[in-house]
């Protein structure tokens, strides 16, 4: 059999028409049937394109001119946006990025699950979405003896030096950043050198409570002596009378991880507050948050929704984290049972349920899918399950766990429609039903889609 060479060659130009959007944002454009994938491309959109990779089933492509654009291409606020890689999605219309993420909700469910003819409602966006993200983690560096904070350029350690501002972050946290960075760089403390595992400040960490307005500054520095840091923390403090907390993070590692393990409080405060609804949560330097609260309430209310409970209810929470759901849940169910692999998780869900007296949620350290059995085992009978898992999904035992237990209903939040749609699959062909699924966007201008789905016991 002969096989047919690629119709197009390395370093080759060509026009190209855009049919569709891969779920990484890259629009795909078919030559004589080879799909070619160049990012920034938009459907409908006819463009030159220069081929830049040719593997044998497909192709990628670099953008050089958009001859016929399309109605939702617009210019990226931000100035950076084609370095940084952060977000992926500014070239693209707001309407387009939400229809988007539910068409790769539809079709991973119909091509994955095989489930069609179900309600896939439109995804829920925000009316402002910028400025939403409540913490930030920024690399500092220099240029020309200054000091510089930036992400870095996409796929490289190098830090963008023209980076003013990054418009998907809250402006207090972005503004914090800017005045500690000028305070350090006035008092010569110097940025860390990855190079040679020299100098001290790695990272700065703001987070701030968008309901409290409270803000924690976290200072990731290589040693724990820092020569005017005293200065440092009277400077940030008098200045800014939102910054309830300053940390040091010590990292003396030669790594990519931000945070290391010494964490200290330099001033105010161990925690900083902020509210999702009417929960509270108390939120320390290293403590998992959700970094759009508004959206994760609206996320949230409609698990809540599916879940359908009226006071009389045994709820497992898997996957619970710091017991968002739970707690939430917590409010209209008779018991949650929470369960979580992260110690540090679950002592601040515990805390967190203190924090807002409830005391119907329990809360155990381990893997979900060794839990689940043991209290089926135990006799845990739960009339709804909600899972909200990682990104590769549910594990298989406890999808099987889930199966054995039987609950009435599950609900499903996920950030992967791929794993999401593979799981699916197994509770139907275990018995149940998918009845619908919401796709909710917590990260806007990014190619990141959250999905709850309704899922029933069939009788
Ligand atoms: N709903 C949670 C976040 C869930 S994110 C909240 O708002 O806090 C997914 C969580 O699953 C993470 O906290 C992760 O630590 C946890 N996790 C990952 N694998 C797990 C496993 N095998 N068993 C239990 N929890 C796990």
């Amino acid at each position: 059999m002969t096989k047919t060479a690629p119709p197009v060659e390395k370093n080759q130009t060509i026009e190209l028409t855009f049919e569709d959007i891969t779920h990484e944002g890259a629009g795909v454009g078919k030559i004589g049937g080879y799909p070619l994938f160049v990012p920034y491309g938009l459907p409908g959109e006819t463009a030159e394109v220069k081929v830049i990779k040719v593997k044998k089933n497909f192709g990628f492509g670099r953008l050089i001119e958009v001859k016929e654009e399309s109605e939702d291409r617009v210019k990226p606020p931000c100035n950076v946006y084609y370095k940084c890689g952060g977000c992926q999605l500014q070239h693209m219309s707001y309407e387009m990025q939400l229809e988007m993420k539910r068409n790769q909700v539809q079709s991973a469910l119909k091509k994955i699950a095989h489930i069609e003819n179900i309600p896939i409602h439109p995804t829920i966006g925000m009316d402002d979405p910028w400025r939403y993200r409540n913490k930030v983690q920024i690399p500092v560096g220099s240029k020309n003896g200054e000091l510089i904070t930036g992400f870095y350029r996409k796929r490289s350690h190098e830090i963008i030096d023209d980076m003013a501002r990054c418009i998907i972050t809250d402006e207090v946290n972005d503004r914090m950043v800017e005045a500690v960075r000028e305070i350090a760089n006035r008092l010569g403390i110097p940025h860390y050198d990855e190079k040679n595992n020299r100098g001290i400040l790695r990272h700065i960490m703001v987070r701030s409570g968008q309901e409290t307005k409270q803000t924690m500054v976290v200072l990731v520095t290589r040693k724990e002596k820092v020569n005017g840091l005293d200065t440092l923390i009277k400077e940030i403090t008098e200045t800014n009378p939102h910054v309830k907390s300053v940390v040091q993070n010590i990292n003396p590692e030669r790594t990519n991880v931000i945070l290391g393990n010494k964490t200290k409080v330099l001033w105010g405060e161990e925690y900083i507050y902020d509210q999702i609804g009417d929960i509270k949560f108390a939120i320390s330097a290293k403590s998992f948050y959700q970094v759009n609260p508004p959206q994760t309430k609206k996320l949230y209310d409609q698990a809540l929704e599916y879940a359908n409970l009226s006071g009389n209810e045994t709820v497992i929470d898997a996957y619970c984290g710091i017991g968002t759901i739970s707690l939430f849940l917590a409010k209209k169910a008779k018991k949650v049972y929470g369960v979580e692999i992260v110690p540090e998780a679950v002592s601040d869900a515990k805390e967190n349920a203190k924090l807002n007296h409830i005391d119907n949620a329990e809360f155990f350290v381990g893997q979900a899918e060794k839990v689940m059995p043991w209290w089926r085992a135990q006799g845990l009978q739960p009339d709804v399950i909600v899972v909200d898992p990682p990104r590769k999904g549910c594990d298989e035992a406890l999808l099987e766990a889930m199966l054995e237990m039987k609950p009435k209903r599950i609900v499903y939040v996920s950030c992967n429609p791929s794993t999401l749609a593979r799981d699916l699959r197994i509770l139907e062909d275990g018995g149940y039903e998918t009845k619908e699924a919401q796709p909710v966007d917590m990260f806007p201008q990014t190619t990141h889609v959250e999905t709850v789905a309704e899922i029933v016991l069939k009788v």
